[in-house]
């Protein structure tokens, strides 16, 4: 019997549509990606590899190991057998050609970011984008002198605006950190095409389980494995996903350099956490649908943004790219006091940043995640003074639900 029978959906068009989405692929690859017995003794869990450095057969072999031509591990900073479990279940996730796995997801994302640009190349990335990739362009700014260009990614033909002769890549982050808006894809990667632009698409909030931007034509994934793959919240780890010869030039060029890998200690432990990974997910975006029908209806809340409810602006466009609509929730009450307030009073909820962990957690954009970007530039990208950031885990809905009712209660 297919797990998502188990799970008791509301009664909504979205969990129907849900149901129908989710494929027998998604639960049974997650739980066989990246496996391989032969190369491990019949380990049917891949061994911690935690050498630091490997033999070689010989000096010819050695000296073409050593400069990638041919196939081997000789040092831990380009990659180990663990490692290589966990990149060869991304990339079956993501339907690419190869992934690489970093220390983080910033690792992952600068890594990719590093690779693709040089110094006078122009990027275009949404204004409503992860606070630390925002931080990090503004860095290969000042450091590098890589241009960009933030735009409203809600509209696709604000991309095509932005392009300049110098443009050599696209940013998408779908949905969006912390505002849960979406960008159609599809139609980025068109106007990206016409121009030979790279185009590159943070994953992370909605998982592989929930959208493959890959299938839509994007060329590089992004992930930060510490949300909802590693989904436990015991690990940091991010990864780039593409063409054999992107990763390639991201693991022999830029990390060989820059040394951001993985740890094979972390690589087990993510590896594992996708082995539950559609079934997580399942429940994430089951839990998260109950939790943004109850926040709508509360007269405390002024407005909820999750792509599966149908008051979502993107409703539509969230049913042609996602299978699922996620674990995050954004929404609004009335303030910043107000909002201290309701989280100074959850008892469940935990207040923490970081997402995608089998707990439910709630932080405040406004004075967290995105304290750093100025409050005008805050509100352009719909960041308000109200507005929770709410991490759906996979408790019994009703106890979550319970948990914020007696916050909201004592709001005025
Ligand atoms: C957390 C996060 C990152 C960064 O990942 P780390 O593992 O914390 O370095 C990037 N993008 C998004 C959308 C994230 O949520």
């Amino acid at each position: 019997m297919s797990p998502t029978m188990e799970i008791q959906y509301p009664t909504h068009a979205a969990s129907s549509f849900i149901k129908k989405q989710m494929t027998k692929q998604q639960f049974t690859q997650s739980v066989h990606a990246g496996s391989n017995l032969a190369n491990h003794y019949g380990a049917l869990s891949t061994p911690i590899y935690s050498s630091s450095t490997y033999a070689f057969p010989n000096a010819e072999q050695g000296a073409a190991i050593h400069e990638g031509e041919m196939e081997g591990y000789f040092y831990g900073r380009i990659g180990n057998p663990t490692q290589e479990t966990l990149e060869s279940a991304l990339a079956q996730l993501e339907n690419g050609e190869a992934a690489m796995a970093f220390s983080s997801g910033m690792a992952a994302i600068s890594n990719a970011l590093m690779t693709i640009l040089d110094s006078g190349d122009h990027i275009i990335v949404p204004t409503s984008l992860y606070a630390s990739t925002t931080g990090l362009l503004k860095f290969l700014e000042s450091k590098m002198g890589v241009e960009y260009t933030s735009v409203d990614a809600t509209v696709s033909d604000n991309y095509l605006s932005a392009l300049k002769p110098n443009t050599k890549a696209i940013y998408i982050e779908s949905p969006a950190n912390p505002t849960l808006q979406l960008t159609d894809i599809k139609s980025v990667v068109e106007i990206a095409k016409e121009s030979n632009l790279i185009t590159m698409a943070d994953n992370t909030f909605a998982s592989p389980i929930n959208q493959n931007p890959i299938d839509l034509g994007v060329d590089i994934v992004l992930h930060s494995l510490t949300k909802y793959i590693g989904g436990h919240g015991d690990l940091l780890a991010g990864a780039v996903i593409g063409s054999k010869e992107f990763v390639e030039r991201c693991r022999w060029h830029t990390n060989k350099l820059l040394g951001g890998v993985i740890a094979p200690q972390v690589a087990w432990i993510a590896h594992r956490g996708i082995k539950t990974l559609a079934i997580r997910i399942t429940a994430h975006n089951s839990n998260a649908l109950k939790c943004a029908q109850f926040l709508e209806s509360h007269p405390k809340v002024k407005r909820v943004h999750y792509p599966g409810l149908t008051s979502h602006p993107q409703y539509e466009l969230a049913k042609t790219q996602m299978r699922g609509f996620g674990g995050m929730i954004a929404f609004e009450v009335d303030g910043l006091n107000e909002g201290q307030k309701l989280i100074d009073s959850l008892n469940l909820c935990t207040l923490a940043v970081s997402l995608g962990d089998v707990s439910t957690l709630i932080q405040h954009s406004a004075s967290m995640t995105h304290a750093s970007v100025p409050k005008e530039q805050r509100e352009k990208a719909g960041i308000t003074d109200g507005l929770l950031r709410l991490s759906v885990g996979i408790e019994y809905a009703e106890d979550i639900i319970t948990d914020l009712e007696q916050g909201l209660s004592q709001l005025n």
